[in-house]
């Protein structure tokens, strides 16, 4: 072989190796560019699906918000109700206990059941009476359901006409007097029924000093909302 045509192969080899070179790396850049392509395209699906997830716990957090919020709504809707019934009782009880004359006697007829709710017209008295453990007469009408207990002036705190918590009212001494009259009088109301009672025992509690102290009022108005019905 002539140098002329050595040199001509050589330089022929070196384009030919050039060419591959090339296309070589024209392959790993096509090759890389679809790699990053693909990771491109998992990573947008990736923040797609967080995105998704971010809206299904918004759509959940506004579901639970708005369930708890029907269900104070309701909470609510049953604690008026439930007050307005015991109001409705109260107001009740009060128009029953004032138009009972808490008497034996009177007449029932299918026609006419009042004198069981109304009380009779004897000058026996329809009532019981049971001494409580601490010694206080509880006197019940067994016509009307009215309970005559000792008054506890806690009990005689208003506002606005209302029985409140002491600490939200006023005492009334009048009513608080009113209502131990009353009391004093059912006990002495005459019946040939005879009174009931329990085991006697005293009350002690524990003033702030940690001395021993006599625990009547403790107990009275422990039991004060209590009644005979
Ligand atoms: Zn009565």
């Amino acid at each position: 072989m002539s140098k002329a045509e050595d040199l001509v192969k050589n330089v022929s080899e070196k384009v030919e190796k050039n060419e591959t070179a090339t296309e070589e790396l024209a392959r790993i850049q096509l090759e890389s560019a679809r790699l990053q392509k693909k990771l491109l395209e998992a990573d947008l699906e990736a923040k797609e699906l967080e995105q998704q997830e971010r809206q299904f716990n918004l759509k959940d957090l506004k579901g639970r918000l708005a369930d708890r919020q029907l269900k104070e709504v309701q909470a609510q809707q049953k604690r008026e109700a439930q007050g307005r019934t015991f109001a409705q009782e109260e107001t009740t009880d009060r128009v029953n206990f004032a138009a009972c004359s808490h008497r034996k006697g009177g007449i029932v007829s299918p026609r006419d059941m009042r004198a069981l709710t109304r009380g009779g017209d004897e000058d026996q008295y329809s009532v019981i009476k049971h001494q409580m453990i601490n010694g206080d007469i509880w006197v019940r009408c067994l016509r009307c359901r009215k309970t005559w207990t000792p008054p506890v002036k806690s009990n005689f705190y208003f506002r606005d006409g209302k029985v409140v918590a002491p600490k939200d009212g006023v005492f009334s001494q009048e009513k608080f007097d009113a209502a131990v009259a009353e009391y004093k009088r059912a006990v002495q109301f005459p019946t040939r029924n005879v009174m009931s009672g329990s085991v006697q025992c005293r009350f002690f509690t524990v003033n702030e000093a940690g001395q021993e102290i006599d625990g009547a009022a403790q107990y009275r108005e422990n039991v004060k909302d209590s009644n005979l019905r």
